[in-house]
């Protein structure tokens, strides 16, 4: 069996990442959307409520299963059998990030692989930044993240 993690901040999980994960699910039999802290990064939502909102995006997605970890990604993969990590590309801006992370992980275990999506065409302008920002300024952002975050906004106002 395929087994890959899709490691994020998922502050909160967007249709971008749900479009990288659906497309991930052609490749890998299962994959383990994983909320994984980045400590550089100041948070919207705890991460009880990024869990819930991601536990709800993938309620219809039988082969996902959704978990949190402290840790290195790549630590939390070899512990659960994972041969590779995906990562969504958006912009050049991503790549310089995203190739520093690679090697990162490649250092504490090769045999790991990174595999990466483009962002799909209609995706590629989505962040978890920006759908907070607009959502602050009252823009209607349901065309933007599923259901559960929608509901997980006006939870939190
Ligand atoms: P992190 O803090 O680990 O970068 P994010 O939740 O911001 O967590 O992103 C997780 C991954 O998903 C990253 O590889 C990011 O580039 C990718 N990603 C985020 N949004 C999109 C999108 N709209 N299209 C494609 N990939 C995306």
């Amino acid at each position: 069996m395929k087994i890959a993690v899709y490691p994020g901040s998922f502050d909160p999980i967007t249709n971008g990442h749900l479009d990288i994960l659906k497309r991930s699910l052609k490749i890998f039999d299962k994959v383990i959307l994983l909320l994984a802290v980045n400590p550089k990064k100041k948070s919207r939502f705890s991460v009880e409520e990024r869990l819930e909102m991601m536990r709800g995006a993938v309620k219809d997605y039988p082969n996902v299963e959704v978990d949190f970890f402290d840790g290195l990604t790549v630590k939390y993969a070899e512990e659960h059998g994972a041969k590779a990590l995906i990562r969504g590309l958006r912009a050049v801006t991503d790549f310089e990030y995203e190739f520093q992370l690679s090697a990162g992980n490649a250092y504490v275990d090769p045999s790991i692989e990174m595999v990466f999506f483009m962002a799909g065409k209609e995706m590629s302008f989505i962040s978890s930044s920006m759908v907070n920002e607009l959502e602050e300024s009252g823009v209607d952002v349901s065309d933007l993240v599923p259901p559960s975050v929608i509901e997980a906004y006006k939870k939190s106002k």
